[in-house]
């Protein structure tokens, strides 16, 4: 039994082709872990790097509380299940689970014991003294998860275990593996490149594509609320359809106007977690809806659609169609128009056929054309506020409160303007109350819909708010983005600043033994590294590492502006947000913002920080070290 975590893992082979980008995750005891994605997109990369077969380029993986970057395969008490069963030819079915055992010498009788319990587990012991060559594939792929089983390993990592057997024993030693992580009580992780899988077998499935995760969630998470584009395509079969639409506010309503003139209209209660931007009818979004979430009618409600195929299936009955009025020949280049539908069974529906397609409300998905993110994340990224500036003063939200001197000098006499406030920059506070309409259960955290007008304002509260609540709060003036006339005039101030520098070691004689220190040298100013970081640049970069430039992020608060040794600064101006007051200063050829007090100096201003609070980045890939 293990717990695994995965911190910020890369691997970069040897070609420079960057296969794993950035990976984490924390995987708990007894969960059954699916990397699924297309070919090429990591999963047997990742799974080779926790197997101990391929090295970690950067990034720390525990098993346990143990670091096993460097530790060998053979000790990380993990066993493996390839799709190839990698049975020896010549041994019997008993000799192959044995085999792993008797190298570790355990003694014979141990052994037989252990094989026997698990040929009767999976259903193999008449076949004990056969030869692999003279069993099936699927009695085969049994026989390679004995041999794992024998082991009793902490984690079982299984890579395409299913993918050359044939589609019915496929679905049947699905329920046998997952029957099997259930009385095992172990640590599973699964590699597929079949979404199936993946949805049938998983407590919790991490979506790959391109080497960069892109969400990791339960099956009915990504199913009901996938991340982006990609992963609601991927997830469900037939796959969604997507269409290019605009979205208007109509009151209560908003109206999703497709391509050819059709058009559906949706509750605004359904949507509010889409910015305003996207709702004023002149920006393009891609409206996403699954086959079974639209019902079939010949009432003219709905979409148009004009049947060109139908697969009837006895319990359903799939229609391909096109959207609009357009009788036109088929063609398959036309993609934008194309649509299918998951009918229960439909008899009367022919090819040739015009029907009518309703959405279901409740299952419409939107994502950025752009970007390809939903428009309506768990957590919005920002909520827009409209502000005007008046006389020292700003008015937002019904209130007037003290315009930030930051804010002044960068509308330059401009009244209207926008803020753009992260739920999590809205705090508990004085200056605004509004009423609590909702809160939604995210993940661990509460989003509260706070009534503003005919929106919703989305803050992060704790667990004593209540629905009903009038909430009073703060908006962090420096946690903002400025937005006036399309034109941002001021970005939130990031939680982190960063340097460029080199690094460099001395060694030492301390004790009679000689000893290496390790430095990050910013324009002048020394910091020691963790003894620890610095070996593990020093073991990514090789030699190279004394010659590397590197880009070193620390966090704002933890570094401490003092008079006296440290980095030579000199200071530019001050940016005062009334709660919170920075100093922009000069360090070498680099322009920061540091937190400063009443006491602060501005002719004499160094910087100190810890080597331990510094997170070091390679600056020829991008990518996290340490
Ligand atoms: P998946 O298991 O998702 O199909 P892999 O993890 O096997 O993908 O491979 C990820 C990417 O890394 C692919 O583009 C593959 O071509 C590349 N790759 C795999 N092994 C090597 C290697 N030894 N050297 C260079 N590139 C590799």
């Amino acid at each position: 039994m293990a717990n695994l975590k995965l911190s910020h893992i890369y691997k970069v082979y040897e070609n420079g082709h960057k296969a794993v980008n950035d990976f984490s995750i924390d995987i708990a005891d007894q969960e059954f872990i699916v990397f699924v994605g297309p070919s090429g997109c990591g999963k047997s990369t990742t799974l080779r790097m926790i197997a101990g077969l391929e090295t970690i380029t950067a990034g720390d993986l525990f098993i346990g509380d143990t670091l096993v970057n460097d530790m060998e395969p053979k000790d990380r008490d993990i066993a493996m299940v390839f799709q190839s069963y990698a049975l020896y030819p010549h041994m019997t079915v008993y000799e192959n689970m044995a085999f792993g055992l008797r190298n570790r010498k355990m003694p014979e009788e141990e052994i037989k014991e252990r094989v026997m319990k698990a040929a009767k587990m999976l259903d193999i012991e008449e076949y004990l003294d056969r030869q692999p060559k003279a069993m099936s594939g699927g009695q085969r792929q049994r026989v390679a998860l004995g041999r794992a089983l024998v082991r009793n390993p902490k984690v079982f990592l299984l890579d395409e275990p299913l993918s050359n057997l044939d589609a019915k024993l496929r679905s049947q030693m699905r329920s046998e593996i997952t029957a099997l992580h259930k009385s095992l009580k172990t640590t599973f992780i699964y590699v597929t490149h079949d979404q199936v899988e993946a949805m049938t077998m998983g407590t919790r499935i991490v979506v790959m594509k391109l080497g960069y995760v892109q969400q990791i969630d339960t099956p009915m998470n990504l199913y009901n609320k996938p991340y982006n584009k990609f992963v609601a395509g991927f997830i469900g079969s037939p796959q969604m359809n997507f269409f290019d639409v605009t979205l208007k506010r109509e009151g209560d309503n908003v109206k999703a106007l497709f391509a050819d003139g059709d058009s559906i209209t949706l509750p605004y209660e359904n949507v509010c977690k889409i910015d305003e931007k996207y709702l004023g009818g002149d920006r393009k979004v891609i409206l996403g809806i699954r086959p079974e979430h639209l019902e079939l009618n010949r009432k003219g409600e709905g979409l148009r659609v004009l049947v060109n195929n139908i697969e009837r299936l006895g319990n359903e009955t799939i229609v391909y169609g096109k959207l609009g009025d357009k009788e036109e020949e088929f063609s398959l280049k036309d993609e934008g128009r194309n649509i299918v539908i998951k009918a229960v069974v439909e008899d009367d529906v022919n090819t040739g056929d015009v029907v009518y397609a309703v959405p279901n409300n409740d299952k419409v998905h939107f994502f950025d054309s752009e970007t390809e993110i939903t428009l309506m994340e768990k957590v919005p990224t920002y909520n827009t506020i409209h502000a005007e500036a008046d006389g020292g003063k700003m008015k937002l939200l019904g209130k007037n409160v003290a315009l930030p001197e930051v804010y002044d000098r960068a509308l330059d006499g401009r009244k209207d303007f926008v803020l753009n406030v992260s739920p999590y920059a809205i705090v508990k506070g004085n200056d605004f109350a509004l009423k609590v309409a909702r809160i939604e259960k995210v993940d661990k955290e509460n989003l509260a819909y706070l009534e503003n007008g005919n929106t919703y304002l989305f803050a992060i509260v704790d667990d004593n708010v209540r629905e009903g609540d009038t909430y009073k709060f703060d908006i962090v003036n420096d946690k903002v983005d400025l937005v006036c006339e399309g034109e941002q005039l001021l970005k939130a101030i990031p939680a982190e600043e960063s340097l460029l520098g080199t690094f460099s070691k001395t060694e030492v004689k301390e004790d009679g033994e000689r000893k290496l220190h390790f430095f990050y040298d910013i324009n002048g100013y020394k910091v020691e590294a963790v003894p620890d970081d610095g070996y593990k640049i020093n073991s990514i970069d090789g030699d190279d590492c004394y010659k590397n430039t590197y880009r070193y992020a620390v966090d704002r608060d933890k570094i401490n502006v003092v008079k006296g040794d440290g980095l030579k600064a000199q200071f530019l101006e001050y940016l005062d947000y009334g709660n919170v007051r920075y100093a922009k200063v000069k360090a070498g050829n680099e322009e920061l913002l540091v937190n400063v007090g009443e006491d602060f100096d501005e002719n004499n201003v160094s910087l100190v920080f810890d080597g331990e609070d510094v997170s070091v980045y390679s600056t020829k890939i991008d990518m996290k070290i340490c």
